[in-house]
């Protein structure tokens, strides 16, 4: 492709999603982009959450850039330093920091009808123009801090695991961890074994499956290194093998739960002796309903000495530690909080102002929706990466992030060679997508418990209802009558 200086790009963030677009469009011929990442460093979610244990639940030879595989991985689950390892990597081979403004936050972004140019506001007042927008923003950035009563009196060292503070040594302290997601099954095992008490606060249990995890001997990583096909395979026969298992996590079927139901407690039972303990970490909600848990060692904590399995609702944080309701102070020196994300208006993280003066959290006041999880009318030359229904339950993010950057990559090349002011899909293209979207999801598990996934008023905004390949089928192919194309006049 004839290079374009009069069509600059914008690749928001540095994260997967920014860093895969970034290599696609290059592979194109297309260089006229810029990275921008808040951050001092690229990576993203893995570079943001390197607390004791954290690691990737979906496996590493899925769990990356298809066009960048790493016969390297040193295990099936990479930890995630290892994944920030692997994207430092993957940076520096295709010279994007070149290309890339750290330290840089966008903080407004907004359509200009006449020109068909979108002006990106940084947190310092400079401005930049760009003719089309990659927002790779992450779906799971911010951290959600709970409003539990008492929280600034805590006199401990108090820490989200998304912001974990490497400076303090919990070895032989009293920790208090709050929160039983897929954070937490992963830092509870990795510093029971070194505080001197651990009491882990659970509202809900969660279901576990087993993770299997192992290291790659050197013979294997060689031959996966030096046979490409190798390596190819091992990842196509891992991804269909999750995409097979995926009906056990997404449809609403009692059958299909009961072999997660089944495989969960087998799992519970090898690890929890105390049918007691097993009782309390038994969930009550159908398989699936809320992320399924994959872990080896979670479960296992509970046995230790040290570690307390405490039920009782939290009534407060005091000074000295946590308050459950039957008036028990659990005294603590330092607390982790395992609570989550800030979801919602995730992919809206500052005024993204399109057609019109209308905002995109104005769009999405009654729930985020997008053409694809891609587009969204109004908005026009604006690709959404991880955007609204595009996330799996069953299998790695990246299969579908990989789906919307070759749409974003289709229609920036139209647009430049079609010398297209801008193109914005469709409201009733958008609509119908998002009413079919709307009507699968009484087929799947998620609406019958409460979970990150749901917004307030219920509705799922977060989850593609279906299989990954139909979901890549669907999206990564641009269908140009989708959209209102309009030339310079
Ligand atoms: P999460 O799944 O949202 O779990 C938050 C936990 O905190 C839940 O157990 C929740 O209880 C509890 N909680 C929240 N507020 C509370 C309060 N006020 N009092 C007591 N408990 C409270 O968060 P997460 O574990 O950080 O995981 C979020 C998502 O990040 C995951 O679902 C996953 O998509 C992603 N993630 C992925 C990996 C990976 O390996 N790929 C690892 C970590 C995270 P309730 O269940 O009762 O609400």
């Amino acid at each position: 492709m004839q290079e374009r200086a009069d069509f600059p790009i914008a690749i928001i963030g540095a994260g997967f999603a920014g860093i895969g677009a970034a290599i696609q469009l290059i592979k194109a011929g297309i260089h006229s982009f810029t990275i921008f990442e808040r951050a001092d460093e690229i990576g993203g979610t893995w570079r943001d959450n390197n607390y004791p244990g954290c690691a990737c639940d979906v496996q590493s030879h899925v769990y990356s850039l298809s066009f960048e595989q790493n016969p390297n991985w040193s295990r099936r689950y990479a930890t995630s330093w290892e994944i920030q390892e692997y994207l430092l990597g993957v940076v520096d081979k295709w010279k994007l920091r070149e290309r890339m403004r750290l330290n840089t936050e966008i903080v407004e972004a907004r359509f200009d009808e006449e020109t068909g140019a979108w002006t990106l506001t940084t947190g310092d007042g400079e401005t930049f123009t760009a003719r089309a927008v990659i927002a790779g923003v992450g779906g799971l950035v911010d951290p959600a801090y709970p409003d539990i009563p008492g929280m600034n009196d805590f006199e401990g060292e108090m820490m989200h695991t998304a912001r974990w503070n490497h400076d303090v040594d919990l070895t032989g302290k009293r920790v208090a961890v709050i929160g039983t997601g897929a954070s937490a099954v992963q830092v509870v095992p990795s510093i029971a074994p070194i505080v001197a008490m651990l009491s882990v606060f659970q509202r809900t249990p969660a279901w576990v499956v087993p993770k299997f995890d192992a290291f790659y001997p050197k013979w294997l990583r060689r031959v996966l290194a030096g046979v490409p096909f190798f390596l190819h395979t091992s990842r196509f026969v891992k991804y269909w093998m999750s995409e097979a298992l995926g009906p056990i996590v997404f449809f609403n079927s009692k059958v299909l739960s009961g072999i997660g139901v089944f495989i969960s407690m087998w799992n519970l039972r090898r690890q929890v002796k105390d049918p007691e303990l097993r009782k309390k970490l038994t969930p009550d909600f159908q398989f699936g309903c809320k992320r399924v848990l994959v872990s080896d060692d979670y479960l296992a904590a509970f046995e230790l000495d040290n570690v307390n399995l405490v039920t009782d609702a939290i009534e407060g944080i005091e000074t000295r530690g946590v308050r459950t309701k039957d008036g028990t102070l659990h005294e603590s020196d330092a607390i982790v909080l395992a609570t989550g994300y800030k979801l919602g208006l995730a992919n809206s993280p500052f005024p993204i102002i399109g057609r019109d003066g209308r905002t995109l959290a104005d769009a999405w006041s009654h729930g985020a929706t997008a053409y694809m999880g891609i587009t969204v009318a109004g908005f026009p030359n604006w690709f959404i990466m991880m955007g609204p229904n595009t996330g799996p339950g069953h299998t790695s993010v990246l299969v579908y992030t990989e789906a919307q950057i070759s749409h974003a990559l289709q229609a920036i090349k139209k647009l430049m060679t079609e010398n297209l002011k801008y193109m914005d899909v469709h409201q009733n293209r958008q609509d119908e997508y998002n009413a079919g979207i709307q009507k699968r999801m009484k087929y799947m598990v998620w609406g019958g418990c409460d979970s990150w996934y749901l917004d307030q008023d219920g509705s799922n905004h977060s989850l593609y209802p279906g299989f990954a390949a139909e979901f890549v089928v669907r999206a990564r192919t641009l269908h140009a009558d989708d959209y209102e194309l309009v030339s310079f006049s």
